[in-house]
């Protein structure tokens, strides 16, 4: 039988495709071609099969599906390390609002995005949400450099650089969504602020659109007690009962954050099918609360996982969220099974796929899935004695260690080497915006 050329044929040591569940398959191949996976294959039987145009030998690495980072606002890298230890609320509206208000701009957005994109990349994340001012400059750079995303556009009731009013958020987002409905690799989501930063005809008229154009809603809520105190107090209602009420709460719905809850509430997720973003770094270092995430994924409802922005992290690195994911659901739940590595690794894969309606095509290494995969280099004394790469994978800092990124077959990383931006012009810029502000 004639080989079949195809574009690229990686050995890996140990290849963890997430999908079937808890396996992990050692010396093994993973074919690709025109930017899809077509399978895994024993080493031998894949250079049966295939002449590659290239080839490719990661001796000591493990091959995983790349990581999703389902909740973020990139431009606040600039702000990272800005205002720490103060809880939500002062953090906001004393430090961080303040700061927004006197620098957001175009500019901002697209240094602020660049500096995120190139630190997600270089730890192993292929995709990302984002929700923040000026998306559009967002996307400029997301497609310059090909990275998969979600565009969650802001809806606030106050003016921004970007907008005047709730209902110019919405035309400005409606816009952009119009611009990007055909590209392969951004999508374009409603991202009302959180519940108290947003009235009601404005979650009606989010609701109608969001509904009509079968896209995401993404949503921070149930960030702490207070926001839930708060609510009660001054409407008699529960915030994610109101989101229910107003016809937000559904299957394409990312509810980010979600501490303070009640059985009512894990009701209302399972019965609307939405999804739950967990940022457990975010809620630690703001002091928000804890997110049950054991007793969410008990219930059937999809959690996946978010940095948050660099302001309130203070890194983007999906490795280290996961394993505070582990910790944090160990901790809070008293149970020293939840969250096992098997599952902590889909929380930052395929589950941020589900939330983000796009399961079909990444999340996974499946034959079909384009090609967003990432090799960790786990050789080195930390990592050793090696019983089970995935926990390496989980519970050792392993961020650092990513060699190699692809993003629809496209290489983004090699060798440890960021492929289409310059470290040096990044950390300059970085440097200049700090000064600008610290002035
Ligand atoms: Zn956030």
């Amino acid at each position: 039988m004639p080989q079949e050329t195809v574009d690229l044929l990686i050995n890996a040591r140990w290849v963890i495709p997430v999908v079937p569940e808890n396996s992990v398959y050692s010396d093994c191949a993973v074919v690709v071609d025109s930017s899809r996976i077509k399978g895994i294959y024993p080493r031998q039987e894949a250079e049966r099969l295939y002449s590659a145009r290239q080839r490719l030998d990661l001796d000591n690495h493990a091959l995983i599906p790349g990581l999703v980072n389902a909740h973020g606002h990139l431009a606040m890298s600039l702000l990272r390390g800005y205002a720490d230890d103060h809880p939500l609320d002062t953090w906001l509206k004393e430090h961080i609002w303040p700061a927004e208000g006197r620098w957001v701009s175009e500019e901002f957005v697209r240094d602020g995005a660049e500096l995120a994109m190139a630190e997600m990349l270089k730890t192993g994340t292929t995709c990302f949400s984002d929700m923040y001012f000026f998306p559009e400059q967002v996307a400029l750079v997301a497609r310059q450099h090909g990275l998969r995303c979600q565009l969650a556009f802001p809806i606030l009731d106050f003016p921004s650089a970007w907008a005047r009013s709730g209902d110019d958020y919405i035309s400005k987002g409606l816009e952009l969504s119009d611009a990007y409905k055909a590209d392969e690799l951004i999508n374009v989501a409603f991202g009302p602020h959180a519940p108290y930063s947003v009235d009601d005809r404005h979650f009606e008229r989010v609701a109608t659109y969001a509904n009509e154009l079968d896209a995401g809603i993404q949503i921070h809520l149930h960030e702490t007690r207070g926001e839930v105190d708060d609510a009660l107090a001054r409407r008699g209602e529960r915030p994610i009962a109101r989101l229910q009420r107003l016809g937000v709460l559904t299957a394409n719905t990312q509810c980010v954050h979600m501490t303070a809850l009640d059985d009512s509430d894990i009701q209302l997720l399972a019965d609307s099918g939405a999804h739950v973003i967990h940022c457990p770094k975010s809620n630690l270092k703001l002091a928000s609360g804890f997110c049950p995430v054991h007793r969410l994924q008990e219930a059937g409802i999809n959690v996946a996982l978010g940095s948050d922005g660099a302001a309130s992290n203070n890194s983007l690195d999906l490795f280290s969220e996961m394993q505070v994911a582990s910790l944090l659901a160990k901790g809070v739940g008293g149970d020293a099974a939840a969250l096992d590595n098997h599952a902590s690794l889909r929380m930052a894969t395929l589950n941020g796929a589900r939330a983000l309606g796009i399961d079909h095509l990444t999340g996974s290494i499946e034959p079909g899935k384009a090609a967003d995969l990432v090799a960790v280099d786990l050789s080195g004394i930390t990592r050793e004695p090696m019983y089970n790469p995935l926990s390496q994978l989980v519970h050792t800092p392993v961020g650092h260690r990513v060699s190699h990124v692809w993003i629809n077959g496209a290489a983004k990383v090699l060798d440890g080497r960021l492929q289409s931006f310059s470290e040096p012009e990044l950390a300059a810029k970085a440097r200049q915006w700090r000064d600008r502000i610290r002035a």
